[in-house]
Parts: structure tokens; C-alpha cells; sequence
């Protein structure tokens, strides 16, 4: 036997196969390997481009490594064969992209699972306070004038900076400052595609992405990008499962002036106005059985956040949805966090009227009764969940606004109190809470499927609680 029943084996393989001599010198490939021949070794041996052995003498050892090729990960694997195959080593490769992805996911939710309670404890504290400066702060933003507001911007900085800081910190306990690359759209939102495209269009999906014709760029770290593209694409590929007549999705790269937008559109079932104000919500999911955790879009909205940017979202019901990643382009905001001046979003009146807030934190509880009180709102507050109770049975209350862990009576004995007394009120009920990390707290909102609103907040997210509670 020699090279031509050699080559009738590769070519009957299905994976990509190279042969080649004891030197690792390439004698035949078949279809499927000859890109990647191409890519890594258009001459000479292969292990040299593999780094197996060393020296051309050397014989190929029986060996596998990984290499990274276009963005996907291939493990590759020599044999050298025996017997009347002597003297030809055979080199297979295999794609583990997707295996990779879904480890990396799965590390994350265990990475999660051990930022455990004391990370919360911390975050809990640090957030009470970080809430009143920064809401106080776009407060006084929207009043100071002149050098005033100079300074109120600068603080206005900084504050978003620490809010980054503590969303980080729930963001998986990452402390490190991510990585800041120049990144090409293009290139990034094909790659995610590409990531996904098997799995999408296995399921009978068109999936199609619209590069910008430029050459847009932006700022920051790739693989954090790429996992929320991932993620968008993922949701929408699950918005699709159900029925629908045109199953569709399309991304699109945009650039706009010193902003560069990819869309990732589905022309699934759509979400009504209220599902889209608790989408962002952690641990907020509509998939039973297990299969969501609710922290899919509030993560990526951090990242995308950290990246100076914003994640938003149009829907309609029977028509799609549509996800917005909108990024600074490159050189439009080289440090995007640090040197970002905020919009100062202003409290708008919904048709609730009466407001009760419960909160321990004193100099929270009278910011949040200022500001909601000039947004037109009538406000009672509570510093304990009995006065709450008390308060609840003297007058009837639009939304009910309480902190989860308090001395004595918390959030959760308020939730499982008015469950039996006026569950009506349930729905009216928006907790603010800075130890979303906490198991007991994840699982009860699980559970419970309560509405909240994590510490440190913006007034556009309380905008957009009280919004949702007078949707209803
Ligand atoms: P999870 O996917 O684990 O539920 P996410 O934070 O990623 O968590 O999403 C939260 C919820 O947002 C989903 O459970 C779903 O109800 C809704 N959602 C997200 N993307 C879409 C979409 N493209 N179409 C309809 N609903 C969506």
C-alpha cells in the first residue's frame, strides 16, 4: 500500500484531513482541509506551523494541539500510521467553536454562582449611597448653570464611573478594566454570525448580515462584544421557535457619523410595550422549564454600557424585534466611560399617582421623595416594612417602591404579606435592591417574578419602572 490508497482515505473522510510524509511535509488534502492547508502551511512541513517536533528531521509524535483560524477555534489532531502505512502521518481537524463559547458561558454562570454573599454584602452597602449621589447629581444637573454646571458635569462623570464600577462588580465580580482594541464592525458582527449560523439556520431560519460599506470601527473588547451579539442573536433564534410566518433575522452594520449601530432585527412574535420595560431586568426571563436565566440582556447591557455606548430596543407585536447596539465610533471616545457626559434625564408623570417608598437608607428614601414629589407624584415613605403595612391599610397607593433587605422585616416578608392580605397590590410593587448577587435574592425574584430596579439606578431606569407599572 502506498500514497494512492492514502489519498483514497482522506478523501473519504468528512472532517479536513492533510497526509503527509514522517517530516510533516503535506502530500494530499482533501477538500474540506484545503483552506486551512492554505491559512497555515502554503509550504513546508505542517508541524513546523503547528509547532509539533522541531527540527524537519524529527518524525511527526503522535500529538493534537488548537490553533485559531478566521476567529474559530480547531483542534487538531497527527497520527502517524503503522504498518504497511508506515511512513504517513495523517492530520485531522476539528472545529470546537461553539463548544468554547458554550463553556465560556457556562464558566460565567459559575463565576455567578462563587461571587457568593459577601460580594453582595459589600455591593449592598456600597449601593445605597451610590444611588443617592447619583441620582441627586442628574438633579442637579438638569438646575446648575455656568461653572456650577461644569462642575456638576465632572461629578456627574465620576459618578457614572462608580456606577460602572458596581455593575461590574455584579457583572460576574470582573474587576479588571476590560480590554480596549480597535475593533472593525464588520468583522465583529460576521464572526458572532458565524458563530451562530449552523445552529440558526439548522433550526430553519434565514439569518443574513448587511456589512457597512466603510470600514466602521469602534473601540473596546472584542470577546465582551461578541457575547452580547451572541446573546442578541440567541434570543432572537428562541423568539423565532414559536410560529411565524416569515422566520427571519438580520443584522445590520451601520455607521453614522462618530456613532457606528449594528441592528440584530428577528421578525418574531414581538414583545408588548410592558414585557420591553422588564427585558433588561436581571434575572428577569419568560422561558419555563429552566431554560432562561434572566441575565442575558442586563449583562449585555453593561457591556455595551462600559463601552460608552447603549443597547436599546424596538418591538412590535406580530411584526419583530429589533436590538440596537449604538457605539461610539473609534477616536470618538477613546476612554468611552471616563469621558462621557451623560444626557440628565428628567422623572416624567405617568398616570400613577401615589408613590410609597420604603427604604431604611434615610437620605435615599427623602431624594427619592424630593424628586418624585417635583415630578408631580404624592409620596408616603416608610422606614420599616410595619410602617409600610400601616401605611398600605390608611390609603390605597399607585406603586409600592421597597428596598429588599432591611433590619427586622425585609422586602421579601412585605412581598409574601401582601400575598396574603391584598395580593392586588403585588402587581404595584417595584423593589429597589443593591444585592441582586445574593442566591436568597436571585431566587426569589426567580421565583416570584417580582419587579426591580438594581441599586445604583438612573432616573431614566425608575422612568422606565414607573412606566411599566402604569402600562398595566
Ligand atoms: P433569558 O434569555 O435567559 O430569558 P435575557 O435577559 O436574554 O434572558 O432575555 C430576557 C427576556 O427578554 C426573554 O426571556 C424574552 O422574554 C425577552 N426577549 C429577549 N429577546 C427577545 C426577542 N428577540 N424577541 C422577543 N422577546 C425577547
Amino acid at each position: 500500500m502506498g500514497l494512492g490508497t492514502t489519498q483514497a482515505l482522506i478523501d473519504a473522510i468528512d472532517v479536513p484531513a492533510i497526509v503527509t510524509d514522517r517530516h510533516g511535509q503535506p502530500l494530499h488534502s482533501n477538500a474540506a482541509a484545503n483552506e486551512i492547508l492554505e491559512q497555515i502551511a502554503p509550504s513546508g512541513p505542517l508541524f513546523e506551523s503547528l509547532c509539533v517536533g522541531g527540527a524537519a528531521t524529527r518524525s511527526v509524535p503522535s500529538e493534537s494541539g488548537t490553533l485559531v483560524l478566521d476567529q474559530r477555534l480547531i483542534r487538531w489532531t497527527a497520527r502517524p500510521l503503522k504498518g504497511p502505512l508506515d511512513g504517513f502521518v495523517v492530520f485531522t481537524f476539528h472545529d470546537h467553536t461553539e463548544n468554547e463559547s458554550l463553556l465560556r458561558q457556562v464558566a460565567h454562570l459559575d463565576r455567578l454562582a462563587s461571587v457568593g454573599k459577601d460580594m453582595a454584602k459589600i455591593v449592598h452597602e456600597l449601593n445605597n449611597p451610590l444611588t443617592s449621589i447619583s441620582v441627586a447629581v442628574e438633579m442637579l444637573c438638569q438646575k446648575g448653570k455656568g461653572a456650577q454646571q461644569k462642575l456638576l458635569q465632572q461629578l456627574q462623570r465620576d459618578t457614572a464611573r462608580a456606577r460602572d464600577l458596581a455593575r461590574k462588580v455584579l457583572a460576574f465580580g470582573r474587576v479588571s478594566e476590560p480590554r480596549r482594541e480597535a475593533i472593525d464592525a464588520n468583522r465583529l458582527a460576521l464572526s458572532a454570525v458565524e458563530l451562530v449560523r449552523r445552529q440558526i439556520e439548522g433550526g430553519g431560519i434565514a439569518l443574513r448580515c448587511t456589512p457597512d460599506p466603510g470600514e466602521p470601527r469602534v473601540e473596546g473588547d472584542t470577546l465582551e462584544l461578541r457575547q452580547v451579539l451572541v446573546n442578541l442573536l440567541t434570543n432572537a433564534q428562541h423568539a423565532l421557535q414559536e410560529e411565524a410566518p416569515r422566520r427571519e433575522i438580520v443584522v445590520t452594520i451601520r455607521s453614522r457619523g462618530r456613532r457606528v449601530r449594528i441592528d440584530v432585527a428577528d421578525s418574531g412574535p414581538g414583545m408588548a410595550p410592558e414585557l420591553q420595560g422588564r427585558i433588561f431586568e436581571l434575572f428577569f426571563t419568560t422561558k419555563g422549564n429552566g431554560d432562561g436565566t434572566g441575565l442575558g440582556l442586563s449583562i449585555a447591557r453593561g457591556i455595551v454600557e462600559s463601552h460608552g455606548g447603549e443597547l436599546r430596543v424596538r418591538s412590535r407585536v406580530g411584526v419583530g424585534t429589533t436590538f440596537t447596539i449604538d457605539l461610539p465610533a473609534a477616536g470618538a471616545s477613546v476612554q468611552a466611560v471616563d469621558t462621557r457626559v451623560e444626557s440628565c434625564d428628567r422623572l416624567e408623570i405617568t398616570h400613577s399617582r401615589r408613590v410609597l417608598v420604603v427604604d431604611d437608607e434615610e437620605a435615599l428614601t427623602d431624594l427619592l421623595r424630593e424628586i418624585l414629589v417635583e415630578a408631580g407624584y404624592q409620596v408616603v415613605t416608610a422606614a420599616t416594612v410595619v410602617s409600610a403595612l400601616e401605611a398600605i391599610e390608611a390609603q390605597d397607593f399607585d406603586v409600592i417602591m421597597s428596598d429588599v433587605r432591611m433590619p427586622g422585616l425585609g422586602g421579601r416578608d412585605l412581598y409574601r404579606l401582601l400575598e396574603q392580605k391584598s395580593p392586588a397590590l403585588l402587581g404595584r410593587l417595584v423593589f429597589m435592591t443593591g444585592d441582586v448577587v445574593s442566591p436568597e435574592t436571585a431566587s426569589f425574584f426567580r421565583e416570584t417574578n417580582a419587579r426591580h430596579l438594581a441599586k445604583p439606578f438612573r432616573i431614566r431606569e425608575l422612568n422606565e419602572a414607573l412606566r411599566s407599572l402604569s402600562d398595566r
